[in-house]
């Protein structure tokens, strides 16, 4: 990296780009570094009924956000900026003050969302007002309610407080975040006629699924913008499988990472306005930006090896439905939440964080959970996931 102008310079792409033996997308990369600092043709969609396109690339920001990539994603249009009260203990937010203290020029460009756990106007109120303050901003473009598990959770005192709020000038839209039960959440807010916006996990494994195809055709025909989010559907493609040596060697052959080409599956739908995924360094920065200003699509070979991995490896990926799991144990174990931090601790990698959340959990939920007998949750859980065994792995490890 120059030190002089702290800007990254053509020879660093190229450099961090063989460090991640990403010599199959040198050409898309090539021509980033190229441009490394000037603006690319970032795509971009309408959100919704909204009247506001967004790029199809966000960046997520459950971290502690780096000043020369925030720089960067601006100028590469990555310009949905994805935070919450909460990360990174309100970190992630005042990274994003900071960038725009400096670049106060750049408000005007960056599509800012964020989102608060509270669930009175109150606390709404109380976080927003936070929010502002650390982001250095008089508005935010899209404010959710974070992680929304029932419809019902959304009621008329918010909906009065999302259209005080908007009036008022402090968020221009206004809507919800959701990892769990995504598919009900988004049909209900499809009839609810006051849900500007949802972010949902959604990927290859789930788009799938007749309930997600009607969930997302709802959404879309109600206007509501949709933001995708856990996008790569767990961690990378193995190669212990036919099928997964035969799925990572075509997109290689074809100029992709397995990464890239979850994400061109799930842009696939041109109901999904924008992925929104971390990008914790450069090369991925990179690789993502190459992905969504690349024109190559999925062929529907392509696609039918994506569903038929899903498919194979489907007891590795927890769906969400904790509707089906978290009743038939009277709602004692948050299967759900838990395997999500399972998640972050296998496909991510980052034990850390897993390890942070699981011990919010009380801890004498925890004991009972070891011991409880999961044998219905698994039966009704449609993924096959061997829930008692990963709910015990969680108390041990995590
Ligand atoms: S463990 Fe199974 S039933 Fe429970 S949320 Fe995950 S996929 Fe659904």
């Amino acid at each position: 990296m120059d030190s002089k102008n702290h800007n990254w310079s053509r020879r660093d792409f190229l450099r961090a780009a063989g460090a991640a033996g990403l010599g199959s997308i040198i050409a898309p990369i090539d021509l980033l570094a190229e441009s490394f600092n000037e603006s690319v043709a970032m795509p971009t969609r309408p959100f919704g009924k909204t009247g506001v396109s967004v790029p199809i690339l966000g960046f997520g920001g459950s971290l502690d956000l780096d000043q020369l990539m925030l720089r960067q994603a601006a100028k590469w249009g990555a310009t949905y900026w994805d935070t919450a009260n909460s990360y990174m203990g309100g970190n992630s937010e005042k990274r994003i003050g900071k960038y725009l203290g400096k670049y106060p020029e750049d408000r005007k460009n960056i599509f800012i969302v964020t989102k608060s756990h509270a669930w009175t106007v109150a606390g709404l109120t109380r976080d927003l007002n936070k929010s502002l303050e650390r982001m250095k901003t008089d508005y935010v473009d899209l404010f959710f309610v974070h992680s929304v598990r029932s419809i019902n959770e959304l009621d008329g005192d918010i909906k009065a407080w999302s259209e005080r709020t908007k009036a008022g000038g402090k968020i221009r839209f206004f809507g919800f975040s959701t990892h769990s039960n995504m598919e009900e959440c988004m049909l209900g807010a499809a009839k609810l006629g006051w849900i500007d916006g949802i972010m949902m996990s959604y990927n290859f494994r789930l788009m799938h699924s007749d309930r997600m195809i009607r969930a997302v055709d709802a959404c879309a025909r109600a206007g509501i913008g949709l933001t995708a989010m856990k996008t790569q559907g767990g961690g990378s493609v193995r190669t212990s499988s036919e099928t997964e040596l035969e799925l990572a060697g075509r997109f290689l052959k074809k100029g992709f990472t397995d990464a890239q080409a979850k994400l061109k599956a799930v842009w696939e739908n041109p109901h999904i306005a924008c992925i929104c995924t971390e990008m914790p360094n450069i090369t991925i920065l990179m690789s993502n930006v190459a992905a969504a200003i690349n024109r190559t699509k999925l062929s529907s070979h392509d696609k039918e090896l994506l569903h038929k991995y899903a498919q194979e490896t489907r007891s590795d990926y927890c769906a969400g439905c904790t509707d089906l799991c978290e009743s038939a144990t009277k709602s004692i174990a948050p299967i759900g939440d838990v395997m999500r931090y399972l998640m972050y601790c296998h496909s991510y990698g980052d034990r850390d964080r897993a390890a942070k959340f699981f011990k919010r959990i009380p801890q004498r939920i925890r004991v009972e959970m070891a011991n409880l007998d999961y044998t219905i949750a698994e039966q009704k859980c449609p993924q096959k996931m061997p829930i008692g065994k990963l709910m015990r792995e969680a108390v041990r490890n995590l």
